[in-house]
């Protein structure tokens, strides 16, 4: 890949990009199918992805019609990464021979390895024979949402597709490599005042917080709500804090730690609830959740903001449900996309009902939604939250950091960058958006 990274350093024209030679392998992070029972009998938290996770080279899968090479500069971190290497809830091996059926072409899918990764920022190398929008030299971020634009349940939210898949999680060949294969359908133009490793973090969360906040198939969201998140200083609660204070509304942001709490003010959220620091247990034991400790977590926020919140930006799971359903407001929104503390929740239906709650989910974001939130990045609106950058060959160390819960915001991977801060296209807008913005995560 050497001759593909010199010839986008030295700024190669498209036609000379178009002209390089495609290698026959490349360097990937990737699960093995012969190891998924590895972690068997073990805890959860005692499964290392520094163990699962092999970088090496593997074989160039062959181009799609609709998909184009990309030479990977910079991937980041992701929880499915984190999902895929300790194989829970199952091993990916089986969306992928899944896919595998669906078509002569999808066969490559189904290997004995998974590459994972569902971000990116690059450049196009080659464009299969039926991309129109795109060509070879083409600066691009990439969103994860993977469809098969044949199917008629694609055409009118994408993400209700019936073969809808998330990229490098339920397909192979994702982001965390040297070089990739994406729809075409999955590129964006990358915003021009950030480095490689700034561009590459957004997308996965940034698009997710924004489908659940923003768009219509989410929350909504109104200029005045108040909108409390948990995780907020994390992947996807460090983008929804920015969309409430950016469009008009009170963030309600739940960390647990008074450094996660203080970069919260850092970024303009006054109202802060530290939850380690209050010590809430809302389950008493495995079986019963306590209902007095919701309405301490209810008269919190009620003492910060005057009034219980429009939404509740939901993604813990089993450990905050209950408590995210009583304290939302009568007929107010809790929109869900995940369940990192368990996926089997419980509430209490008669405060839903009686109060007319809703409940919303949500999983990522489709093309448009992907590509409105990447425009907010590009316009210095919205700002990446890249807490710290580690090579490909750390990919192990990177993602364990995330699985214990120890990272702030995104981290970032340098693939064929060789080294931070590359890659910035326009650097007096990166001045006129702000330093401070841009890296408020990172000097940390
Ligand atoms: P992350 O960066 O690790 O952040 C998650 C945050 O949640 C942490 O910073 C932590 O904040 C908080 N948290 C963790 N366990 C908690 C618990 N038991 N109770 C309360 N808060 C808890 O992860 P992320 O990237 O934001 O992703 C969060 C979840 O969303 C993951 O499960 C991921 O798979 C999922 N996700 C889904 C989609 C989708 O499209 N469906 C997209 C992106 C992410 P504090 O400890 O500071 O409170």
């Amino acid at each position: 890949m050497q001759h593909i990274l010199e010839a986008i350093q030295s700024g190669a024209s498209g036609d000379d990009i178009a002209a390089l030679t495609i290698p026959e392998s490349y360097r990937a992070a990737f699960v093995l199918r012969e190891e998924t029972g590895m972690f068997e009998g073990m805890a959860s938290a005692d499964k290392d992805p520094r163990k699962s996770l092999h970088v090496d080279e593997i074989a160039t899968p062959e181009l799609a019609p609709d998909e184009v090479y990309l030479a990977v500069m910079a991937s980041s971190i992701n929880f499915n990464t984190v999902w895929t290497s300790i194989f829970e809830p199952l091993p990916t091996f089986g969306f992928l021979d899944r896919l595998a059926r669906e078509s002569e072409i999808a066969k490559r899918h189904s290997q004995p390895f998974h590459v994972v990764g569902s971000d990116a920022s690059g450049v196009v190398l080659r464009v299969g024979e039926a991309v129109r929008n795109w060509k070879p030299g083409d600066r691009v971020t990439v969103h994860c949402n993977h469809v098969d634009s044949q199917d008629h349940s694609a055409h009118n939210d994408s993400m209700l597709a019936n073969n809808q898949r998330i990229w490098g999680f339920e397909t192979n060949y994702g982001g965390l490599a040297d070089l990739s294969v994406v729809k075409a359908n999955q590129l964006m133009p990358k915003p021009t005042h950030l480095s490689w490793e700034e561009a590459a973090v957004n997308a996965l969360c940034n698009s997710t917080s924004y489908r659940m906040l923003v768009s219509e198939n989410g929350a909504n969201m109104k200029q005045g709500d108040s909108v409390l998140v948990w995780g907020a200083t994390g992947g996807i609660g460090g983008y929804a804090v920015q969309y409430v204070l950016n469009g008009g509304g009170t963030p309600i942001g739940v960390v647990s730690s008074a450094e996660r709490a203080q970069l919260l003010n850092d970024m303009g959220v006054e109202a802060v609830i530290d939850r380690k620091a209050e010590g809430y247990q809302f389950w008493s034991d495995e079986h019963t959740q306590d209902e007095s400790e919701w309405r301490r977590f209810g008269k919190k926020i009620r003492e910060l903001t005057g009034e219980d919140p429009d939404i509740v930006f939901e993604h813990p799971g089993r450990s905050t449900m209950g408590a995210s359903v009583f304290a939302v407001k009568r007929g107010g929104t809790v929109v869900t996309c995940a369940a990192t503390s368990g996926y089997m929740v419980e509430f209490d239906n008669r405060h839903f009902w009686m109060k007319l709650k809703k409940l919303i989910s949500s999983h990522f974001a489709n093309y448009e939604e992907a590509w409105a939130a990447n425009k907010l990045i590009d316009q210095g609106r919205i700002h990446p939250i890249m807490s710290d950058v580690f090579t490909l060959d750390q990919v192990g160390e990177a993602t364990l950091a995330m699985h214990h819960n120890q990272a702030e915001g995104k981290l970032g991977v340098l693939c064929l960058a060789p080294e931070e801060g590359q890659g910035i296209d326009d650097a007096e807008k990166r001045d006129r958006i702000g330093e401070d913005n841009i890296t408020r995560f990172r000097t940390r």
